[in-house]
């Protein structure tokens, strides 16, 4: 579960071309970070993958089905947003179980799952707190939570940390790696940030103006850029 195959896709708004056309394998369980520079079609990408935008031609393939002409809400995956997305007025245990209860689970079934959720994520004493009175790396990881409850084949990421400061984000970093390795599910990882590829990456992949520039693991990028765009993107000219 959570391998995802993009066919040649491409994706136009209007008469303007974002994506000419990307050819890309994520295997099941990898840490996948798409880098690159503000503009450069990351988030459209995620959408794509996501099904949150329709794509131009070309197809998306999760776990051997086509799903280019699903809706987002059957293809399996969980997007991430980041913490400002929460619902203030309900509780850390509401907004935790808030897709549940849009999916009509039995009320014991939700329980366990919030549960079960809260304990990973290090929450069990927030359950009844509101977004508001906790802490931002708190409140980023009920956003997490909420995409836990729904067992996803994939979590998609985009830039999560972005409103946190510089410590707190050095913190959650570690804490979504630790939980890659717990859960061991495919996720996917949007950012600007060299850093963040290059310490949270099991691949990445480095977009520029719509295409893919390379695909490599941290090491390979850095031993081995392709061309000047990676060599300079990730800091190690050669
Ligand atoms: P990134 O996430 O890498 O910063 P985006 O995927 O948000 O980049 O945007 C890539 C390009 O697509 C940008 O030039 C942006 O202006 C354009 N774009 C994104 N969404 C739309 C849209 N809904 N309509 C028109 N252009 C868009
Ligand atoms: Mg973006």
């Amino acid at each position: 579960m959570g391998n995802i195959v993009l066919n040649k896709v491409t994706k136009s708004f209007g008469a303007t071309t974002v994506i000419p056309g990307i050819d890309l394998e994520i295997k099941e369980g990898e840490f996948v970070v798409f880098v690159g520079p503000s503009g450069c079609g990351k988030s459209t990408l995620l959408r794509l993958i996501a099904g949150l935008e329709d794509t131009t031609t070309g197809h998306i393939v999760i776990d051997g089905r086509d799903v280019t002409d699903e809706a987002p809400a059957k293809r399996g995956l969980a997007m991430v947003f980041q913490s400002y997305a929460l619902y203030p007025h309900m509780s850390v245990r509401n907004n935790i179980a808030f897709p549940l209860k849009m999916a009509k689970l039995d009320p014991a079934v939700i329980e366990k799952k919030v549960t079960d959720a809260a304990r990973v994520l290090n929450l069990t004493n927030y359950l009844d707190r509101r977004p508001g009175q906790l802490s931002g790396g708190q409140r980023q990881r009920v956003a997490i939570g909420r995409a836990i409850v729904r067992e996803p084949s994939a979590f998609l990421f985009d830039e999560p940390l972005s409103n946190l400061d510089a410590s707190l984000r050095g913190t959650m970093r570690l804490e979504i790696s630790e939980l890659h390795q717990q859960l061991k599910t495919t996720m996917i990882y949007v950012t600007h940030d060299q850093v963040e590829a290059m310490t949270m990456a099991d691949k990445i992949v480095v977009l520029n103006a719509g295409h893919i520039e390379q695909v490599g693991s941290p090491l390979e990028l850095y031993n081995k850029p392709d061309n000047i765009f990676v060599a300079g993107f990730i800091g190690s000219p050669r």
